[in-house]
């Protein structure tokens, strides 16, 4: 029998609800149950896809090729549970579900209104794809109260009726501010959120209160009596110094123990060592590296979330502690600049797109392979490291990449064709752009003998994948000749999917995302294997 506890969020935003449902559904795990997690966003687009960073920071890719939400990547590192495209749903997709229903004619005449026809479509896709779980976690984007959640927390309010309360339960997450002034806690706001709920419908059944201290008792008092709950049900999310302590600060709270008392479930101690493991880890490392990232959106960290925690992994996995710098490439397209590179001691250019700060990314590709540093292309970082080496080491001087308009030496352009499977897909340059990229999982066969094949301790690899340009097969054996070792190709022959320099302590460029799978109690052996690089490199320096 399948549990739903819905997630909503009071307030303000950017309180941490990904990391929160995350976090409790690593905490049901740890107590022997199944779990997914769901992501609602209230936002029209059809998915985060067509969006820009800045607007909505990173988007993730699940295997079965749907870009969703930043924080289904924390669903699946906290749980190990692997996304997929039922997991994350916009109202731009409900609606457009609707819409089509009603042009096939399939509401029989009726008037299509949000009530009961959007909030049903709703429900269908809270309780579609479901299978063993005992616990289904339902995040709502957003803050209650924003018109555009309404269908949202309309919907799961019928839905705690349709299934029956002791199938479901609302966990709403609040701000608990300081004043300093007043230098008192204020239980306001979050009197105030829950009655915006109260009004929708919904009591909620536990209250998450972020505060930066510990709440008095006396104040969380308050906060039941007003908010109409049991003290116990009150529980403190107090601020940590790492992510991967949540699970462990609100078990301690008892949050995991109320949900399963709400639901009449025995509770019984669940085991977090694992947990402990990591964050002992993070809080006593051995040394530090130092690791610049050279991107793009490096003024919006959200944009990059997967590689920082990827990066932070490869510390994890090598007992370090990494140190990130995040350079924003154009500063490396002045005289000279790239020189502040001396000090580091690994370089990594992320996924990217547009020509802005493009040359930059490519004097950083350079000035790694030159300098023998540490060199990680991830998908744009690889299309770049490709450049450098065709324009300076095979003497393509003209060498670029059709993304940016017509070149000399396309040694990277548009992606027209692929296979998946036994299925052909097919693009052309004036189709949508949403959802038409190469997308989600793809095989890779690896070369014997290669680095990489080394550093996965395997031939046959699956990474997920973002990107409508690829390298050009046609200067394979050009580059290959002048020092690229195409170590990884799509099970065709027919895609580069990864590229090494054999002559280097470090340079690998790949054209998938392997951040998006790497996990704290499993690091993705990529940025193992560059951290441990890395580390080598911070005794030379
Ligand atoms: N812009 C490049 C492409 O579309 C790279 C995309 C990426 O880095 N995710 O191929």
């Amino acid at each position: 029998m399948t549990r739903f506890i819905f997630i909503t969020g009071g307030v303000v935003s950017s309180l941490g609800k990904g990391l929160s449902a995350a976090s409790l559904a690593a905490l049901l795990q740890a107590r022997g149950f199944k779990v997914r997690l769901r992501k609602f966003d209230p936002y029209l687009n059809v998915d985060p896809g067509t969006m820009s960073p800045y607007q909505h920071g990173e988007v993730y890719v699940t295997d079965d090729g749907a870009e969703t939400d930043l924080d289904l990547g924390h669903y699946e590192r906290y749980t190990g549970v692997v996304t997929r495209r039922s997991d994350s749903v916009t109202t731009g997709r409900i609606y457009q579900a609707v819409i089509q229903r009603e042009r096939r004619g399939e509401y029989l005449g009726a008037t299509v209104q949000v009530i009961p026809h959007v909030t049903d479509a709703i429900k269908e896709f809270i309780q579609a794809d479901i299978g063993d779980e005992d616990f289904v976690l339902v995040e709502i984007g957003g803050t209650v109260g924003d018109i555009e959640s309404l269908p949202f927390v309309e919907a799961i309010r019928q839905l705690g009726n349709d299934v029956g309360r002791e199938r479901a339960m609302y966990v709403h997450l609040t701000l608990v501010p300081y004043i300093p002034s007043a230098g008192e806690i204020k239980t306001k706001p979050t009197q105030h959120s829950v009655k915006e709920l109260l009004g929708l419908g919904i009591q909620p059944d536990i209250l998450l209160c972020r505060c930066d201290r510990v709440i008095p008792e006396g104040a969380k008092k308050k906060i039941a009596l007003f908010c109409n709950l049991r003290e116990e049900r009150v529980i403190l999310a107090q601020d940590v110094d790492t992510i991967y302590q949540v699970p462990r600060a609100y078990h301690d709270e008892g949050f995991d123990a109320q949900v399963c008392a709400h639901f009449g479930i025995p509770a019984h101690e669940p085991d977090l060592g694992r947990w402990s493991e990591i964050v002992s880890r993070v809080r006593r490392p051995e040394g530090i590296v130092n690791i610049a990232v050279v991107g793009k959106y490096t003024h919006l960290l959200d944009a990059y979330k997967s590689l920082g925690e990827a990066l932070t992994h490869g510390g994890i996995a090598n007992n370090v502690g990494v140190k990130l710098d995040w350079i924003d490439s154009e500063i490396f397209e002045q005289p000279d600049a790239v020189q502040q590179l001396e000090s580091v001691h690994g370089i990594l250019v992320p996924g990217g797109f547009g020509e802005r700060g493009s040359e930059g990314k490519i004097a950083a590709a350079c000035f790694a392979r030159e300098k023998r540093v540490p060199y990680f292309g991830i998908c744009f970082g690889m299309q770049m490291a490709v450049i450098e080496a065709a324009r300076h080491l095979a003497g393509l001087s003209g060498a670029g990449t059709t993304e940016f308009g017509p070149c000399a030496d396309p040694v990277v352009g548009l992606m027209t064709e692929w296979t998946r499977g036994n299925q052909i897909e097919r693009r052309n340059a004036a189709g949508d752009l949403g959802g038409t990229m190469r997308l989600g999982a793809y095989h890779a066969t690896l070369e014997p003998g290669s680095r990489v094949a080394e550093i996965y301790g395997s031939t046959e690899i699956s990474e997920r994948h973002r990107h409508r340009y690829e390298v050009n097969i046609n200067y394979k054996a050009q580059l290959e000749k002048a020092g690229l070792r195409f170590s990884g190709m799509s099970p065709d022959g027919l895609l580069p999917e990864i590229v090494e320099i054999p002559d280097h302590p470090w340079f690998i460029g790949v054209q998938y995302h392997p951040e998006l799978k790497s996990k704290p109690f499993e690091p993705h052996p990529l940025f193992t294997s560059f951290i441990k690089a890395a580390v080598e490199q911070s005794r030379l320096v």
